[in-house]
């Protein structure tokens, strides 16, 4: 079997090392990450120019583009059609609730969808690297349990870690996503040089992260599994907007 190892903190970020440590005797794992920091990068794919994969003494593959570039160009053209399953991360910091819609390190797993095993991302709830042997022990069982595992096509698992020594995480639950409130204004700032810009803020705290939620969970001493899928239809508008859509009155003379 062959693992692809992506993340969004960039090729020399410590969570993939001690992810691709915690494999490379389970698997044959081949690494593609980002040349820097791409974390809030989510889905985004880069067109506007051309990837330029290069390759650090240790093996792993660096690259000028994004955690789904790195997904993308690792499955379909540097490791073409012999890559089985994605594992990403270990992010350090938290993906939860909200978090998944800009994480880079659950965009990566994303783009592993189509492959025959399910891809999953890992993300330590600390920007310490203290713990990332405990999450790297975690993330070698969940990667290892997925022989046993039948999932629908299309899904991903999104697995946060808190931020403890092994012998002091109680278990893995499975979970929903809760929700976090808006995040903070973005912050002004003036340059040395007297120019102003802006600095995206930190995310917002956890609004639902009641019974059942990731926050919950990590916020126990739990490791958090939450299944993540594609389809965000919501389906359960459908009579209202149905009505509403009915009523709609097209006129030419607006
Ligand atoms: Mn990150």
């Amino acid at each position: 079997m062959r693992i692809l190892i992506a993340n969004d903190d960039g090729v020399l970020a410590p969570g993939l090392t001690a992810l691709h440590g915690a494999l490379h005797d389970y698997a044959d794992c081949v690494v593609v990450a980002p040349h820097e920091d791409r974390s809030g990068a989510s889905s985004a794919l880069t067109l506007d120019k051309p990837l330029r994969p290069f390759y650090l003494e240790n093996g792993f593959v660096g690259l000028n583009g994004t955690p789904t570039d790195c997904v993308h160009l690792g499955v379909n053209s540097l490791f073409a059609d012999s890559v089985d399953m994605v594992v990403s991360g270990i992010n350090l910091g938290a993906n939860l609730g909200d978090d998944v819609l800009y994480s880079g390190t659950v965009a990566a797993a994303l783009e592993g969808r189509f492959l025959s095993r399910p891809a999953m991302a890992f993300s330590l709830v600390s920007r310490q690297t203290d713990n990332l042997p405990a999450a790297a022990a975690i993330a070698r069982s969940l990667v290892e349990a997925h022989e046993q595992l039948e999932l629908p096509p299309r899904t991903i698992l999104n697995v946060n870690i808190p931020n403890l020594p092994l012998e002091r995480i109680k278990g893995v639950v499975l979970t929903r996503l809760g929700h976090r409130e808006r995040a903070a204004k973005p912050v002004k700032w003036t340059d040395p040089r007297g120019k102003e810009g802006y600095w995206i803020s930190v995310a917002g705290d956890a609004e639902d992260g009641g019974e059942g939620t990731d926050f919950n969970a990590v916020m126990q001493g739990y490791v958090s599994v939450t299944p993540l899928r594609i389809d965000k239809t919501h389906y359960e508008v459908f009579d209202h907007l149905d009505g509403w859509l009915g009523n709609l009155r097209m006129t030419s003379d607006a």
